[in-house]
């Protein structure tokens, strides 16, 4: 299977709007970050996107991907839910519904945020969602078994997602021990991570994503949702312990 990062930003993106800071205006592309988004390609070739933020227009052209068999999502935060709406082109070629998978919480939002892609008779160009429900506990989409791993975004549960030997987890700021249990031995711990210093209430810095890597040992540990707060890719990836990356736009993972 393969993972790739279709964005590693936070909710405002890097560059951030009229920021004129050294990451903002860096020339590396790897300095330029959409939303957070992922898109796992199964062994059957099956496409899953897990969340679908504002610049998911651009992170299909850019990538030359065409095809988008289901979503799942983390939480229903906009930097992560609110490019939904840009499936239209996929639902019409395909005259197929997008199949969303999310906790029931976000389910009840995405169809107040979206209440037009629910209508019993819909308004010409309008999108369609069918909704799955998931707790949790261990589902199965198109073949490929998911495990939630619930985790706490500030006081919000949201969820984390586990394939095989490779677990995504965007947004996180705490984790019960139950849960770490899951996400014990990775091969790859993928992990939100937005700033060096400076507690956040709602996202994870990097000391305490050094001390989960510590105390969880995946074999390779990716940070994700990264800000501009973050400093530039290329000297901030040479402070971090061996084995620990940071995402990039583009990035793919074989696992
Ligand atoms: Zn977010
Ligand atoms: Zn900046
Ligand atoms: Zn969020």
């Amino acid at each position: 299977m393969k993972l790739k990062f279709l964005g590693s930003g936070t909710s405002q993106g890097v560059p951030v709007i009229a920021c004129h800071c050294e990451v903002c205006t860096s020339l590396n592309p790897k300095d330029r970050r959409f939303r957070s988004s992922a898109l796992v390609t199964t062994d059957s070739g099956k496409k899953i996107l897990i969340d679908c933020g504002p610049d998911f227009r651009m992170q299909m052209l850019e990538n030359r991907e065409e095809q988008i068999d289901a979503v799942l999502l983390t939480h229903e935060h906009n930097d992560h839910v609110i490019g939904l709406d840009d499936m239209r082109p996929l639902i019409f070629r395909n005259k197929k519904n997008i199949e969303i998978y999310c906790m029931k919480r976000v389910g009840d939002e995405i169809k107040s945020r979206f209440p037009y892609a629910f209508a019993d008779v819909k308004y010409p160009g309008a999108p369609s969602f069918d909704l799955h429900e998931i707790q949790n506990r261990s589902f199965e989409i198109l073949g490929t078994d998911i495990s939630p791993i619930e985790v706490l975004h500030h006081r919000l549960p949201i969820f984390g997602y586990k394939i095989k030997d490779l677990a995504y987890i965007t947004d996180a700021s705490f984790i019960t021990n139950e849960e770490k249990e899951k996400l014990k031995n990775l091969d790859f711990l993928i992990v939100n991570c937005i700033r060096k210093e400076d507690i956040h209430p709602a996202h994870f810095i990097l000391p305490q994503v050094i001390d989960l890597f510590e105390e969880l040992k995946p074999k390779k540990m990716y940070l994700t949702h990264i800000s501009h707060h973050m400093g530039l890719h290329d000297d901030t990836e040479m402070e971090l312990p061996d084995n620990m990356f940071l995402a990039y736009d583009g990035l793919e993972i074989d696992f």
